[in-house]
């Protein structure tokens, strides 16, 4: 069995987004870190090799070629072989133009199982899982949680607004791993040490035989024309007491706003 773990690094949590005005790109040049509903799917992925005994995963990335930093990440946790798309050309890329990247390199790999994070903590598309199992024209679903194999088809168990369902699949087969699926395991120091160690793939659009005008800001047609930040009214009021006439004066405060009446 061949997984294929597909994972972004994003900018990390804690640092401010920050747009860039001349693209209107986010900038990506800061503190980043693996987008942590991939660590949901790389997690189910590795579970699921667990219950076979064997078989690879391949944790796969286009990005930066930073990003071999959450790719080495994947590695202490566990995953076999890691791939970085790093090119350029391939700056830029919107939807379509990554499918484009990845999809050729999902076709030369050939993974019985391609896995997904529900979504980007930057981009928030929540949708790249479909348009590549839509170019690859193979079976996709998404907010899967546990994933089982049963007489060679995956079995996900996926929550819907009134219960739960279970969802049959033929493989190869495409799937956006909920972040409620699992409790992602921790990097042991073992695992992170030999990370170092293990060599990193990394290739180019030509060597994915990917003519550039196929991605990057020349294959991409959709134009960002402009971004905003969302205006937010904020007031603040500073009361220095002690904490009795605090508690007091926070619930003066709320009772003439209307927010404590039922
Ligand atoms: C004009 C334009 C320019 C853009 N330029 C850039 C850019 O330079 N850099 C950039 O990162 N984004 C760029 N984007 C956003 C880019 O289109 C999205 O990153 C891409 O479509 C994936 O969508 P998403 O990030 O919302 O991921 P989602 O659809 O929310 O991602 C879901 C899952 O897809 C997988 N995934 C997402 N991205 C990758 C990846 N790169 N490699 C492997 N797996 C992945 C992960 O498993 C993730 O959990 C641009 C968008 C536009 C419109």
């Amino acid at each position: 069995m061949k997984i294929a773990v597909c994972v972004k690094e994003v900018p990390a949590g804690s640092s401010r987004r920050v747009i860039d005005p001349a693209t209107l790109r986010l900038r990506r040049d800061g503190d980043c870190e693996l987008n942590m509903f991939d660590a949901n799917a790389l997690e189910e992925g590795l579970r699921l090799l667990e219950a076979l005994g064997s078989g690879e995963l391949m944790a796969l990335s286009l990005g930066p070629s930073r990003a071999g930093r959450s790719l080495r990440r994947c590695l202490a946790l566990g995953a076999t072989r890691a791939v970085l798309v790093s090119d350029e050309a391939a700056a830029g890329s919107d939807l379509v133009a990554t499918t484009a990247v990845l999809g050729r390199l999902l076709e030369r790999e050939q993974p019985d199982l391609i896995l997904f994070g529900q979504q980007a903590e930057d981009s928030d598309g929540g949708l790249l899982y479909a348009a590549v199992a839509d170019r690859l024209r193979l079976p996709a679903i998404s907010k899967a949680g546990q994933l089982k194999l049963a007489d060679g088809k995956l079995q996900a168990w996926r929550s819907t607004e009134d219960g739960r369902e279970l969802v049959q699949l033929p493989l190869p087969a495409v799937v956006a791993v909920s972040r409620a699926a699992n409790e992602p395991r921790q990097p042991s120091l073992k695992g992170s040490i030999e990370a170092r160690k293990r060599p990193l793939e990394e290739c180019s659009l030509a060597e994915l035989g990917l003519d550039p005008g196929l991605t990057g800001e020349r294959g991409s047609r959709t134009v960002v024309r402009a971004l905003s930040v969302p205006q937010l009214a904020r007031s603040r009021e500073r009361f220095e007491g002690d904490a009795a006439a605090a508690a007091e004066h926070v619930l003066a405060f709320l009772t003439a706003r209307g927010a404590l009446e039922t």
